[in-house]
């Protein structure tokens, strides 16, 4: 689809966050309503991951300012899993640009599982979007560099540079998955048969599970997506990152792909960009204003986090953040959020 807009001069819809105190206020309440929830189950296909303490439970919110509001386990590092894909795919847009990416990769939600082989065969071999694992495995195909360590290297500092500070590899997460990923390194082939991808495939999906494995925090989260929240740039240490036009087209991939099967109602309850991980992250992004970090190991049937994606939607209504939203929220209805916002 060819939308010829070069010529029409840009606004942006956005509003103002509330103040620090109040924000601080909102992110311990949400702590609080949602700490001692227990539904969900913690993800073990990757074997490492079922030993995690299914109490943990952070949350961080960050200002396109720098401002951070912090609670709980916000600081409790653990594997970034899918979350990488949205960042990773931003990288590659910056290096790619956007129609390159666009007719190699694909922005169609599939419908299917993360992982599902029957997509990509439904489709004539393309990978349909970057954040199912046949998308985001073809993503990281092209992310530059002549070998794999260039490219895994160029992974981890693009991604720390989200984050502001280094990220390290969970070389445990690794190891873990790097034995039972037959399904992936079957997805990679697949891709190959089809001519989607021209490197290695095992070495793509060798680069794919490293750059799953890296360690982050609920306030990492909070800081990378704040960065594309403001337009590129990362809130705590001023560097430029990506560019604006590369922020819209991964939030406009993560508003209709990001959060697996679920990703319609989640934008439909919620109305915020958002990419989930089965270590228990969520990411939520507020254009304009910054975003909503979340880390708690158990998992809803779809595979997102239950206290996080709680914990979203109450701050989302809470702070203002519905980017479908025109005016504030008020409920029609005399219920508890927890009924307004059915999960699976
Ligand atoms: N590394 C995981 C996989 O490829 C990521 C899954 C996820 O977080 O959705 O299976």
């Amino acid at each position: 689809m060819d939308l010829d807009v070069t010529d029409v001069e840009q606004q942006v819809s956005t509003g103002v966050l509330p103040g620090a105190s109040r924000i601080d206020e909102l992110v311990d309440d949400a702590h609080a309503r949602y700490r001692d929830l227990e539904d969900g189950r913690v993800a073990d296909y990757i074997p490492v991951l079922a030993g995690v303490d299914p109490r943990l439970f952070g949350l961080c919110v960050a200002e396109v300012g720098g401002g951070l509001h912090g609670a709980g386990d916000a600081g409790v590092e653990f594997s970034v899993q899918s979350i990488s894909k949205a960042f990773v795919y931003a990288l590659v847009c910056e290096a790619a640009g956007h129609e390159g990416v666009r007719d190699r990769v694909g922005v169609n939600n599939t419908g299917l599982p993360f992982n599902s082989v029957m997509a990509v065969e439904l489709n004539d071999g393309h990978p349909m979007n970057p954040m199912v694992n046949a998308g985001a495995i073809a993503t990281t195909a092209l992310v530059p560099g002549t070998t794999p360590a260039e490219q895994w290297e160029n992974v981890r500092t693009g991604l720390s540079r989200f984050a502001g500070r280094q990220l390290e590899l969970d070389g445990e997460v690794y190891r873990s998955e790097s034995e039972t990923n037959a399904r992936n390194k079957a997805i990679a082939r697949l891709l190959q048969s089809y001519g989607r991808i021209d490197v290695d495939p095992l070495d793509a999906v060798d680069v794919y599970t490293r750059q799953c494995a890296l360690r982050v925090s609920a306030q990492d989260l909070a800081v990378m997506g704040a960065t594309l929240a403001d337009g590129g740039v990362n809130p705590l240490t001023g560097e430029r990152v990506v560019s604006a036009q590369v922020c819209r087209d991964t939030l406009a991939v993560l508003a209709s792909t990001g959060m697996y099967e679920r990703s319609g109602e989640w934008l439909f309850e919620i109305g915020l960009p958002a990419k989930s991980g089965v270590a228990g992250g969520i990411v939520a992004v507020a254009p304009g204003k910054g975003a909503i970090g979340t880390f708690s190991p158990p998992l809803d049937p779809a595979g997102n986090s239950v206290r996080g994606q709680r914990a979203v939607a109450h701050l989302s209504r809470s702070l203002g953040l519905n980017v479908f939203a025109s005016s504030v929220h008020v409920p029609e209805r005399a219920e508890p959020l927890e009924r307004q916002v059915p999960l699976a």
